[in-house]
Order: structure tokens, then sequence, then C-alpha cells
């Protein structure tokens, strides 16, 4: 079921708490795909109800940024939703999430200041606000967020403790495509040239990966090994690689604690990310 309107998803919620159901909730901003959908399939594992938002939201993005060009197509996410036993599918304008007159901001210091957070300013900014409503306006009892975004993960956890939403969240493994490219509506933006280099970040940490397996622990070292692989590829231009504490995201130099890998590499115009996290 399609709904555009805060108030009317807030009655049919309201109706299933009364009833005694639970709720889970899934944020994404559409061109769905299978990473989106391993995020429902989950989530209806997992409760009574779901409810997929699929929402480009306008202030995540930065002036230079793809807001415009953001691959659109409700008709498909709606279908990929109800295939996936999604309740709802909350698709608001942007009139609908944000008054002309806004004031207010929801800003998680210190791990928004490295990583995604520093090459793009004010994104999670944007994501904090978006979701904190979000949750306000869904309620839900536990919410599902992708690996692939693992310093989306660490911010929105580090948000709903401080701010003490009630909501359980759940962070789901990162889905590939077969030749190991993570899945994301970006994607879409590749060339065929584009597409075939793109492999170049997967690749990249799989060396990582393996280099660490066999025990290697200076972080300056594994860090050299990845951007040698993807200063290999022509197309690929890095913008981080970092290797860091999985929970406060600060940068380590050996490697004695479970560690974030996260990379992101511009293959042409387009900005890919991708990471894994290495456990001790
Ligand atoms: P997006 O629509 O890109 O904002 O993503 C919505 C949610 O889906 C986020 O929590 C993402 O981390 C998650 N997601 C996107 N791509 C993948 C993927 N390949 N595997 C798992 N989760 C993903």
């Amino acid at each position: 079921m399609l709904v555009k309107e805060i108030k009317e998803l807030r009655s049919l919620i309201k109706a299933w708490k009364r009833e005694g159901l639970s709720v889970g909730y899934v944020p994404t901003m559409g061109a769905l795909h299978e990473g989106h959908e391993s995020l429902i399939k989950r989530a209806v594992e997992e409760n009574d109800k779901v409810v997929v938002s699929v929402f480009v939201n306008p202030t995540q993005f930065g002036p230079n940024e793809d807001f415009d060009s953001y691959p659109r197509n409700i008709n498909k996410d709606l279908e990929l939703c109800i295939n996936a036993c999604a309740a709802i599918v909350f698709n608001p304008e942007p009139s609908e999430m944000y008054y002309g007159d806004k004031s207010t901001s929801v800003s998680v210091s210190g791990l928004t200041s490295v990583l995604c957070g520093a090459k793009r300013p004010g994104h999670f900014d944007g994501v904090c606000l978006v979701v904190s409503k979000f949750l306000n306006i869904v309620t839900p009892d536990k919410a599902y967020f992708g690996e692939k975004d693992a310093q989306q993960v660490a911010v929105i956890k580090r948000m709903v403790r401080d701010l003490n939403i009630d909501v359980e969240i759940v962070a789901c493994p990162i889905i590939r495509e077969e030749d190991g490219l993570a899945k994301s509506s970006r994607n879409t933006y590749l060339s065929k040239d584009e597409r075939k280099a793109a492999l170049v970040l997967s690749r990249s940490l799989e060396i990582a990966k393996d280099a660490l397996r066999k025990g290697e622990r200076n972080a300056n070292n594994i860090n050299n090994s990845i951007k040698e692989v993807l200063n290999s590829e022509p197309l690929a231009k890095i913008d981080y690689v970092e290797i860091v504490d999985s929970d406060s995201l600060k940068s380590v130099e050996i490697i004695e604690r479970n560690v974030l890998i996260p990379i992101a590499v511009y293959i042409g115009k387009t900005r890919l990310i991708d990471n894994f996290t290495f456990e001790i």
C-alpha cells in the first residue's frame, strides 16, 4: 500500500499498535535493489508489519551532488516492496517532510567529522534530521540499515542512544553483485567500462582481507596495499582509504581490536563506497 501523507501513515500505524503488532522500518532513497530487499525481508521476518520509506532526502545532498539526477522509480520500488511483503511504502513529497521555515537540526559530533562526513559536509546532519523525523513518525520497534553505509550505522546508533529514541537499530550485511561489486543505486550511473573498473573497490578490499588473515597488523601497510590496487585502475580516483576503530571511527596504527576498513572511490564522476569489518 502506497502512503503519501504523514497523517494517514500515523493512523494506520496506531491501529496496528492497538492490536499489539510489532513494526519494522526500512528507510531508503528508492531505486531499490537486492541490497534494500535484504533489509526489507529481514524486517518482515522479525516484525508483524513493515514500513519502507522511499524518500530522496534533499537535506543530505551537498550543492554539487546528485540530488536532481538521483534515480527515481516509485512504481518499480512499490512492486519490489509488495513482493517482499512490506505492508506500507511511505513516499512523501519533500513539502510533506519539511516546513519552509524549519528551524531544528540534528547533529552528531565526532563520528561525523571523519570519512564520508569529512568529504560531504552537512551530509550526516541531513541524514540524522530525516532519520529522526522518520523514527518519530513511524515509531518502529526495529529499524534496519545496511552495513554498506557503515559510518551511517555508527552515527544513527549514537543518535538513537543520545536522544533515547525507543528503537532497536539492526545492521544488515552488504549485498554484492556476483562479481563482488557492492549493490548501489548509484551503480546505474556507470558506463560499461566504468562498471568493469568499479570492481577494483571489492578487489582492493579482498587483498586487504587476505593480508589481515595472514597476520599483517600494521594499518599503514594495509592502507598502502589497498591504495596500490586502486591506483592500478586508470578510471579510479581515491577519495579516501581508512582503517578505523569500529566503534569510535578513529584511525588506528596497529590493528589490535575490531577495525572498519572503509573506502570511497570515484569511478569517472560516480562516487562509490565499500567497506569490511575485520574482527579480532
Ligand atoms: P539508500 O537507498 O542508498 O539510502 O539505502 C537505504 C538503505 O539500504 C541503507 O541502510 C543502506 O545502507 C542499505 N543498502 C544500500 N545498498 C546496500 C547493499 N548493497 N547491501 C546492504 N544494504 C544496502
